[in-house]
C-alpha cells in the first residue's frame, strides 16, 4: 500500500495514478492538528486497519493524483535521523569539504539529526537562500519510516519496526573550508531541505529494501546511481544503532545515507529521485523570496 499526505494534510492511498481519500480512518479529534494524522495512523496500524482502508477504497472513486498537492507523507515526525558516510564510494569525494574523518563511516560516526521543520513533499519546491553564493548539494537517499515504539532493538528484530519506505533528498549547504564551517545539522536543515515522498510504501510491496536501485537526476541528467546493497551500515544495523541511543517513535524517519555523485543544484533546476519499487518524484528548485537577516 502507498500512503500519502495531500492538500491540507488529508490521508490518501495512491494506486495507478489515482489517490483515494481515507482521512475518515483517523479520528476527527485530529482535525485540530491535521499534520499529526499520518503519525497517528502509523502508530495504530494493524491488519484490521489495512483491511478497512482497502474496503473504503473499493467503495469509493479516486481522483487523479496529479490534481492534488502531495505533502511529506509524514509531515511532522518526532525525529529525522540521518546516516553520514554510508556508501564507500561517497567517502572521500567531498575532499576538504567533508566532515567525516577519512576512513570513518556511519558505523563509527553514528547518526546526525535533520530538523523536522525542513521537510517538504513531492508537490512542493526546494527553496535556496536568496542571493547565496554557497554550494548547495543534492543527496539521494532511501528513507525508512518507523512503525512502532522501540528501544534497544536488536538487529535481528529491526525490520519488525519498519512501517515502510520513501524517497528522500538530504539537501546540504557545503562547507567552504576556512570560511564557513557551520554545524552539519544547520547546513542540512534549511526550510525545504528534506524532500520526502511521494508516499510511504509498505514493506510487502518493496521486498528486500537492501537491494534497491537508487537514482537521482538533475534536469534529466543522471547524477547519482547506486544500489542499497552497497550501504555500509544496513537498515537493520541503523535501527539497532539509533535505538541504542534513544527510543524510536512511530513516524520517525531514517535517511540511510547518500551514494557517490553528490553535486550542486541551483535555482531553475528540476531534481528527480527514483528508487526502485518505492517511487519517484521531481521537485523544482527556486530561490527564496527574501534575503534572510543573516544571509548565507
Ligand atoms: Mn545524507
Amino acid at each position: 500500500m502507498k500512503l500519502a499526505s495531500f492538500n491540507d494534510f488529508r490521508i490518501g492511498v495512491a494506486s495507478n495514478g489515482q489517490i483515494f481519500d481515507v482521512t475518515g480512518h483517523v479520528p476527527t479529534g485530529l482535525d485540530a492538528i491535521p499534520q499529526q494524522r499520518m503519525s497517528w495512523l502509523i502508530e495504530h496500524w494493524s491488519e484490521e486497519a489495512r483491511t478497512e482502508i482497502e474496503q473504503t477504497i473499493a467503495q469509493s472513486s479516486g481522483r487523479p493524483i496529479d490534481g492534488v498537492q502531495l505533502l511529506a507523507p509524514v509531515p511532522s515526525p518526532a525525529h529525522v535521523f540521518a546516516a553520514p558516510a554510508n556508501y564507500q564510494k561517497h567517502i572521500g569525494e567531498l575532499q576538504e569539504r567533508a566532515v567525516t574523518k577519512k576512513g570513518r563511516s556511519a558505523r563509527e560516526q553514528g547518526f546526525f539529526l535533520k530538523a523536522p521543520g525542513s521537510i517538504i513533499g513531492a508537490g512542493q519546491a526546494i527553496s535556496l537562500p536568496k542571493g547565496s553564493e554557497r554550494r548547495f548539494d543534492h543527496e539521494s537517499e532511501l528513507a525508512v519510516i518507523i512503525g512502532k515504539h522501540g528501544r534497544n532493538i536488536p538487529r535481528k528484530d529491526a525490520l519488525d519496526y519498519v512501517f515502510g519506505y520513501s524517497c528522500l533528498m538530504d539537501l546540504t549547504m557545503r562547507i567552504e573550508p576556512d570560511t564557513g564551517e557551520e554545524e552539519r545539522s544547520m547546513r542540512k536543515s534549511f526550510a525545504s531541505f528534506t524532500p520526502i515522498g511521494p508516499w510511504i510504501v509498505t514493506p510487502d510491496e518493496v521486498g528486500n529494501a537492501g537491494e534497491l536501485a537508487n537514482r537521482l537526476y538533475v534536469n534529466g541528467e543522471l547524477r547519482q546511481g547506486a544500489n542499497t546493497r552497497d550501504l555500509i551500515v544496513g537498515i537493520e544495523e541503523l535501527i539497532e544503532l539509533i535505538s541504542s541511543v534513544l527510543p524510536l517513535q512511530p513516524g520517525d524517519i531514517i535517511a540511510t545515507g547518500t551514494p557517490e555523485g553528490v553535486g550542486p543544484i541551483t535555482a531553475g533546476d528540476r531534481v528527480k529521485i527514483d528508487i526502485e519499487r518505492v517511487g519517484e518524484m521531481t521537485l523544482p528548485v527556486v530561490e527564496a523570496d527574501a534575503v534572510a537577516p543573516r544571509p548565507y
